[in-house]
């Protein structure tokens, strides 16, 4: 099933490279694509299938030029932003004079107060990605993504999601001065769909699920219909992903060029958690960071949960699940980097962990009540994981923890809708006595 899939979509990817395979574009270290399977090498292009076996592709770099200490001063002095990382990413090195929305550098949050509630002694972080300009670690994917689209000459950006996606392409699309036409399910929560549509950008509502949504933009872009569109997590995936390693990035610079031992991390489609494996691993090659163990944890909600089924039963393999839960942003039932997900918490000795909506909701008033931030139900999925696999004795309470926190909870209102006043009174001393406040 997951082979003939593959299949399909890589004889669409080998078509659309031949018209580009001419083009030399120039994204800063990156050097070619190459298959996560089978090690293949292709030019870089609007391709993400292997066409020898169809596995993945991502981006292979020359870092060989790097001195340490040179490349550490370097990102030092560099904007606050994620184009501090820009020799690290498939970027041109004038990247930051490009319009665009320039994400990142969000607060590493020192979480005392939660710390303290949780029994963590080793020192507890949340990295904060709410602060972002459409208030998700979205932007960071999309960032990327644009600068392929303009360097593969595409003039409309589009994608499938989830929600906070369509949002992040909306805006960064309006900046860049592109078309913007992106896929959600139709029935997402409110907040998202206005922070979709706000940029002036076509949003489409897909009558079905996540995966149907990918399944009809996986089509689309076979289909003339669809042609100079890059659509950011299908055709140009390989680009789009590595934004995620500046979440590695910052978390080590911000610890003062320093691992975390424990990192929480939520898990969609499961991109985010492999590309910040692969972050930590160039920081350690690179020698910007000492060579420590570190382990990666995965977090997902009950209602959508194939990885974390598949890991606690030994499978390598994911099983696809029907979604049904709040945690929105995270409802993927057929995650394309599962197995890959899966492999890096067994390597690093780390585990993937779910919990229900009634944990993701706690969760979220925690941290809320606790450090004063209000994440979306994605944030309450990695506090309630955090909770659980400390209480399960998983997570070590005496290790440096980094936890995710990867959106804003005004997008997801509606599960916090029992929140309310403490109480109504009339404009008065009296009034105020009477109901027990003063
Ligand atoms: C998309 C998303 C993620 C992670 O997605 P992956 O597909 O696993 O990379 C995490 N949190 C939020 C809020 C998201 O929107
Ligand atoms: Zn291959």
């Amino acid at each position: 099933m997951r082979k003939m899939r593959r299949k399909g979509l890589a004889s669409m990817a080998v078509q659309t490279v031949a018209t580009t395979s001419e083009s030399t574009v120039d994204l800063g270290p990156a050097a070619a694509l190459s298959c996560r399977e089978c090690g293949h090498r292709v030019p870089l292009g609007p391709v993400f299938a292997c066409e020898e076996c169809f596995g993945p592709l991502e981006i292979a770099y020359d870092f060989s030029a790097y001195d340490t200490e040179e490349l550490r001063r370097r990102i030092e002095a560099g904007p606050a932003n994620i184009w501090r990382y820009a020799p690290l990413l498939p970027v041109p090195a004038d990247v930051a004079d490009k319009p665009n929305i320039n994400p990142g550098w969000t607060k590493l949050v020192k979480a005392d107060n939660l710390a303290r509630e949780l029994g963590v002694t080793g020192g507890l972080y949340v990295k904060d990605d709410s602060g972002n300009p459409t208030h998700s670690f979205k932007d960071r994917v999309v960032a990327q993504a644009l600068e392929a689209a303009r360097a593969f000459g595409f003039t409309t950006l589009s994608c499938s999601s989830t929600g906070n996606l369509a949002g992040a392409v909306g805006a960064a699309a309006a900046r860049a001065g592109f078309r913007s036409c992106v896929f959600i399910p139709h029935d997402l929560e409110q907040g998202k769909i206005v922070m979709a549509a706000v940029y002036g950008g076509e949003l489409v509502g897909i009558e079905g699920n996540y995966d149907d949504v990918n399944r009809f933009c996986s089509e689309l872009i076979g289909d003339p219909a669809g042609e100079g569109w890059g659509f950011v997590n299908v055709n140009l995936r390989p680009y789009y992903a590595e934004g995620s390693k500046t979440l590695a990035y910052e978390i080590c610079e911000q610890l003062g060029w320093r691992l975390p031992d424990q990192i929480v991390v939520p898990i969609a489609s499961g991109s985010q958690l492999t590309k910040i494996d692969k972050g930590l691993q160039e920081l350690i090659k690179l020698g910007l960071v000492e060579d420590r163990p570190y382990k990666i944890f995965g977090a997902q909600a009950e209602g959508c949960s194939p990885v974390s089924t598949a890991f606690k039963a030994g499978h390598d393999v994911v099983r696809p699940q029907k979604p049904n839960t709040i945690a929105k942003s995270l409802a993927i039932g057929n995650p394309a980097d599962g197995p890959y997900v899966l492999d890096i918490a067994r390597r690093t000795g780390g585990a993937v962990e779910d919990v229900t909506d009634e944990e993701v909701v706690d969760a979220i008033k925690l941290l809320a009540r606790t450090e004063g931030i209000f994440a979306e139900t994605a944030g309450g999925v990695t506090v309630g994981v955090t909770r659980k696999l400390l209480e399960a004795g998983v997570l070590d309470p005496a290790k440096t923890t980094v936890v995710l926190n990867t959106g804003d909870g005004l997008k997801t209102l509606d599960a916090v809708a029992g929140t309310g006043l403490t109480a109504t009174i009339r404009p008065t001393l009296d009034s105020f006595r009477e109901a027990g406040l003063a």
